[in-house]
């Protein structure tokens, strides 16, 4: 690979944006497009160069950069759909495919063997962290491909992240990191429901969430962050494994229907954190005044033993 690398780089969300305003500081020469004008208007107001189109963005590209929702979205673009051009046909024979999203092992495995068969090098490298770590450069990323792809996209991922782990072959990384996201799902929800629960009880005046972490999303109203449809997506992808290699993941199932549902009732685009507002709702508590992180209105603090024994009990 050559040493000043043209990266195109396509989906610049929530994730996307940040990582590749890090790798353009670094001095790579990024060129970014996203499907949705807001999204390129706002890389391109952090500095980045971005093209009217996919295949505008690939012209010269050494490597191909995809961070987007789902696998569906990386096959689609990867061969075409909808009358756009495929990447796969667009870039010139040898590029490397670098897909940062989380998607299902087999669609990972798959779009790696497409690559591949394209003539084209391929990794997957699903990233922790979130939208903080993606804007600081302290991302974990999770690879799998040959020893010698994993090589030539390290320097990159250590722009935009501060550990790159090599996990395997193609579609490893992704399975890293549906294992580290059931993990963080399950822990989610017990977290929430462990506050709601502490707060009924009267362990807090102040209920820590939204409050102590000021960058967290419970403190902007839940806006992600990492939002609960993708977490949902993230569980599922999970649960597929899960049943696919005949693990019993009672936990990881039902937390994978708690997360749709609560996507399905309203919450797709919270932050997964948001989770705890529906476990407040079904518990019977008013939601926070979350712009303040004040408690709500009638629950003032140090009054709380009111809410802890709404059920009469004195203890
Ligand atoms: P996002 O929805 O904010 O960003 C995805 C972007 O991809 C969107 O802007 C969308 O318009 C764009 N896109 C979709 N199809 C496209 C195409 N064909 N060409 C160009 N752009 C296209 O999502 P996000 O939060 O940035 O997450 C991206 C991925 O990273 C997901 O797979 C998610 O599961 C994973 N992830 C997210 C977080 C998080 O905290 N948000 C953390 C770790 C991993």
């Amino acid at each position: 690979m050559p040493d000043t690398l043209r990266v195109a780089f396509l989906g610049l969300g929530h994730m996307g944006g940040p990582m590749a305003v890090n790798l353009a500081r670094a001095g790579y020469q990024v060129t970014g497009f996203d499907v949705v004008q807001a999204a390129l208007e706002a890389a391109e107001a952090q500095g980045i160069a971005v093209a009217g189109s996919a295949v505008d963005a690939l012209a010269g590209a050494d490597v191909v950069l995809t961070m987007f929702p789902s696998g569906r979205h990386v096959l689609d673009a990867y061969t075409g759909a909808g009358g756009e051009p495929g990447l796969l046909a667009t870039a010139r024979p040898g590029t490397m495919f670098l897909d940062c999203s989380t998607i299902n092992v087999e669609e990972a495995r798959e779009a790696a063997r497409l690559a591949i068969e394209a003539g084209h090098r391929s990794v997957d490298a699903p990233v922790s962290g979130g939208v903080v770590g993606a804007e600081a450069g302290t991302l974990t990323f999770m690879a799998g491909g040959d020893d010698a792809d994993f090589e030539a996209v390290r320097p990159l991922l250590e722009v935009m992240g501060k550990r790159a782990v090599h996990c395997g072959g193609h579609g490893a990384g992704q399975a890293a990191k549906i294992c580290n996201n059931l993990i963080l799902g399950v822990s989610m929800i017990a977290v929430s429901e462990a506050f709601v629960l502490g707060e009924k009880l009267g362990l807090t005046t102040n209920c820590p969430v939204p409050g102590p972490v000021p960058t967290s999303p419970a403190n902007r109203d839940y806006q992600p962050g990492f939002a609960s449809a993708l977490m949902a997506k993230d569980l599922n992808l999970a649960v597929n494994a899960l049943n696919g290699t005949g693990v019993a993941g009672e936990m990881g199932a039902l937390a994978a229907h708690i997360y749709d549902r609560f996507a399905a009732e309203g919450g797709a685009g919270r932050d997964f954190s948001a989770i705890i507002t529906e476990i407040r709702r079904a518990s019977g508590k008013p939601a926070w005044d979350a712009a303040s992180g004040e408690p709500p209105r009638g629950e003032s603090p140090g009054k709380h033993s009111t809410t802890a024994h709404d059920d009469g009990s004195p203890e």
